[in-house]
This record gives C-alpha cells, structure tokens and sequence, in this order.
C-alpha cells in the first residue's frame, strides 16, 4: 500500500503542529484584542456558493477547485478560501438582522486548492482570515491592515512589505476594465492561454498573471488610478493618510489585483523575502469587497477582510529563527526507582498533572541512568525521583535537569514546591508590537 500522503498535502507532526499553532494562535488572539468573534465553517460548500451564478473568473474557481458530485449527486466543493462560505453563513444565519453591525469574525482551518505544489504552494494548507462586515468606511479598512501587521509585528518579523492599491468602485472598474481590453486586445497572441481566458472574462486578472513575459507587457497598460471616481480616490488617499498617521509604511502596486473578483476599493498583500533572498510571494491578502452577500440573498453589505498563508509563514519564520524559542518541554519526568515506586510513581504523576504541570512516568520499573536519558530526550526541566524507602517517609527527590541541583521534598507540600520553581510570575504580554511598553510597571 502507498504510504505517501496525497500529493500538495502534508503531515505536521509535534514540534511542526506547534509552529502552525503559534502562528494561529497569535492571530487568533490579535483578532480577539480587536473585538473579533471567531466562525466555525464547514470545509464543504455547494459548488455554487465559490462558482456564483455572476461568473466568478478567478484562476481559483476555474482551475483550483477540489469539486466533486457527493453520494447524492449534489456537486460540492471543498473551501478553497473561507471569504464566500463565511457570506454564506452570514446569509444562511440571518447575522445581519440578529447581530449589530459591523460583524466582525475570524477563522482558521485548512483551505484546499488543486496547485502545482511548490516551496509555499500547497494543495491542502491552512489560512487563518478576519472579515468586518457591514462598515464602509477608510476607517474599517485600515484596521484590518493594522491587525494584520500588529500579528506579524508579534510572530517577530521586522522585513515586511505592505503592498496597496484600490480598484475603486464599480463605476471605476467598468471604465478600468474597457481600457485594459482595449489595450490587451492587440497584445494577447504573444500571451499566455489563461491570459487569453482573462481578457474575455475580467481584464484585470491579468495584471495578476505570473508568467514573467505577460508582466512585462502588463507594465505598459493603463492605470488604474486614470479611471478612478472622485469617490474612490478620496476614500483610498484617506485609508492611505490613517496608515501614514500610524507609522506604517507602505507601496503602491499598481497591478495588485487580488485573485477574486468581489474585490473593490483598496486591496492589499504583505509580502517577504528572506535574508538569503528567497521570495516567499504573499504570506497575507486581502480587501475591501461589496457585492458578495448579496449574492446569496442579503442585503447588500460590504466589507473588508484578509486571508494569512500559515505554512508560508511558517517556512518564513523558520529561515528566520523566529521559531528558536518554541520548544517541546515536560515540566516533571517521574522516576520510580523498583516495581514497588510503580503505583505511587503514577497517582503522583496524575496529582502533578491536577496541578497543571506536565508529567509522565514510565509504567515499568527501569534503571536510573536509563530514567535520566529518558528525561533527557524528553527535554524534562525536573526529574522527580520516587524510592520506595522515601515513599514510606512521604518524600521524594526533586532534581532540577538544567542546574543539577536536588533537593527532599515533603510529597505533601509538593504543590508549594512545584509552584515555587515551575510556577509562572505574572506574566505581562505586549501586543503593541513594539515590545518596550511600561504599562505593566507599577505607578
Ligand atoms: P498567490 O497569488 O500567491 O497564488 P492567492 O492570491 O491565491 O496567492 P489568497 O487567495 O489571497 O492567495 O489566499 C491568502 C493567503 O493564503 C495567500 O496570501 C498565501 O499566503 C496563502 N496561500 C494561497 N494559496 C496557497 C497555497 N496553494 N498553498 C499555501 N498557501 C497558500
Ligand atoms: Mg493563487
């Protein structure tokens, strides 16, 4: 039997989860600092809930999608993206009537994508994203840049780029898009097939095209900010003034057309290359959309989200020994020394555990060196070592891994000892990012 995970998937297994969880978990937590409620989704839709009946063009709905016919002949698909069933929900659930506006949600879990797997392309991987539905202000859009970089600033990395740019409204884009058929129309045949695709069903999406000849003849096309509403112009120089207000600095990608077709207004990526020049393309993208929940028979509320890629996060912040911290550590290895400590190695063992400590014992009896290499490997801070003879006294020895200090403790206050060594001080975490504040220092 084949013992390969399919193709474009794969197995993160201990310390590999625990990087995907860190970086989960500190958007996760960014995201609730900035009042958002996480959504549960299903990984199967409808087909029709990412191929909608106005003909979404993107390379994702056309090519990318994992869609099959179920047992019932109902065809679905597996989420490519979060964005559309997320609209779904909030549809299917009624959130817009029940819920005070903006909704403001988030989610994490795996996206799949029928891709030629590649460093940072993956047919099953996992995205984390935030949406804030039903505000249409600058205001709203640039909180959600600020998230995003305030999580980045967080995981440690200083060597970002933010790219932005609108696409304006709708009346914008209809002019935008005429002038780039126009100009597209005499250049396609030295252009790639989906290029040729584009051009007949959204001419911007070939801004976006990676083949490098097609980019090259993308750099002489018609601009966008030419087309622009007064409307539109106005609100993307305000969101530009609110990140300029914060500090953050940005560019403007003028071919930064995203790989959806809801997109409207400003859009943005975070980009990064590492130290040795590796480019890792778009670890996050995201904008502002309108026209989506209508789509599935709401009301037509806009919004402004984005999607993180956490392997390539993750592939980053490894190159980069952001990771060097995270470690696989058990508070207390229990050794028991002879079959008789066996028992009471373990009801120790599970009283640790009560306490909030992580424990493990060995259920058989073994020798003291070998215990110690147990320990070891295990990375265990503390040996704690359970003789018969001390048994009978109430005691046992605690041994600290690092520093080899060991002392008798009294089994009965072990509590007290545990905490007076493992126990955390109170623990004062930073989120502004800047990692100096003195908010926790008493006045
Ligand atoms: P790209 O332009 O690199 O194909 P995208 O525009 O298709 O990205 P989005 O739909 O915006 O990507 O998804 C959000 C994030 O998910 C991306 O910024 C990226 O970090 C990550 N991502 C997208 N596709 C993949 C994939 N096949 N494997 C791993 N991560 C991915
Ligand atoms: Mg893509």
């Amino acid at each position: 039997m084949n013992s390969q995970p399919v193709k474009g998937t794969h197995d993160l297994i201990g310390l590999e989860a625990a990087k995907a969880r860190m970086i989960e978990e500190v958007f996760r937590g960014m995201a609730e600092l900035y009042g958002f409620k996480e959504a549960r989704l299903p990984i199967l839709e409808y087909t029709e809930v990412f191929a909608r009946g106005t003909g979404e063009s993107s390379d994702i709905v056309r090519k990318e999608m994992y869609t099959f016919l179920d047992k019932g002949e109902r065809s679905v698909t597996m989420r490519p993206e979060f964005t559309a069933g997320l609209m779904r929900a909030i549809v299917s659930n009624k959130l817009y009537a029940t819920e005070d506006l903006p909704l403001k949600l988030y989610y994490v879990g795996p996206a799949f994508r029928y891709e030629r797997p590649q460093l940072g392309r993956y047919r099953q991987f996992n995205q984390f994203g935030i949406e804030a539905v039903g505000l249409d202000k600058a205001e709203a859009d640039a909180e959600a840049i600020l998230l995003a970089l305030q999580a980045f600033a967080m995981l440690g990395f200083e060597r970002l780029r933010l790219k932005v740019n609108t696409l304006g409204d709708a009346e914008s884009r209809a002019a935008y898009r005429d002038a780039l058929r126009a100009f597209f129309s005499e250049r396609i045949d030295d252009m790639c097939a989906d290029c040729h695709e584009r051009l007949r069903l959204n001419p911007m999406r070939i801004l976006d095209c990676k083949v490098e000849a097609d980019q090259e003849i993308a750099k002489g096309a018609p601009r966008i900010k030419d087309y622009l509403s007064a409307a539109s112009e106005s609100r993307f120089y305000k969101t530009l003034s609110i990140l300029n207000d914060f500090g953050v600095e940005y560019e403007i990608d003028e071919n930064l057309v995203r790989g959806l077709d809801y997109y409207s207004e400003i859009v943005f990526e975070v980009h990064a290359t590492s130290k040795d020049g590796t480019d890792y393309g778009a670890l996050c993208g995201g904008g502002h959309y309108s026209g989506l929940i209508e789509q599935f028979g709401g009301p037509d509320l806009p919004g402004v989200g984005f999607a993180i890629g956490v392997e390539r996060i993750a592939a980053l912040m490894e190159k980069e020994g952001l990771f060097d911290e995270l470690e696989d550590r058990l508070d207390v290895y229990v050794m028991p020394i002879g079959e008789e400590a066996l028992e009471d190695a373990f009801a120790i063992t599970t009283q640790i555990r009560c306490l909030g400590y992580s424990a493990e014992t060995p259920f058989a009896a073994q020798k003291l060196g070998t215990l110690f290499k147990k320990a070891t490997r295990r990375n265990a801070r503390f040996a704690l070592i359970v003789g018969e003879e001390e048994l009978a006294k109430g005691v046992a020895q605690l041994k600290n891994l690092a520093t080899a200090e060991q002392k008798e403790i009294k089994l009965a206050s072990l509590e007290e000892e545990l905490d007076a060594v493992l126990g955390e001080e109170e623990e004062h975490h930073c989120h502004c990012g800047e990692g100096e504040c003195h908010c926790h220092e008493e006045e």
